[in-house]
């Protein structure tokens, strides 16, 4: 299974946490066993900030996954329809 996600061997890193007895607290990938999440549900919003349910079809769990939100600008359009885009 290929679990390269950023350039670098994530099996090899989980396996070494999984070893050492350390939780797992990665973007996508399931806390209880390691394996890639690939079973979410439409994101759910809780004040300012987010998550995705998500199951794992691996081991049964299931959890949410958390992302805090920030403001970052607004767009409109204008009176000939043009989209202006305000960045923070
Ligand atoms: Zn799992």
């Amino acid at each position: 299974m290929n679990n390269d996600i950023c350039g670098f061997d994530k099996e090899t890193e989980l396996l070494k946490l999984h070893d050492e007895g350390k939780l797992i607290n990665n973007q996508g990938i399931c806390p209880v066993c390691g394996e890639m999440i690939d079973n979410y549900e439409s994101i759910e919003f809780e004040g300012d900030m987010a998550y995705f349910p998500w199951h794992c079809d691996k081991c049964g769990t299931d959890g949410q996954e958390w992302y805090n939100l920030e403001f970052s600008g607004h767009n409109y359009y204008d009176k000939e329809g043009n989209e202006i885009i305000l960045e923070k």
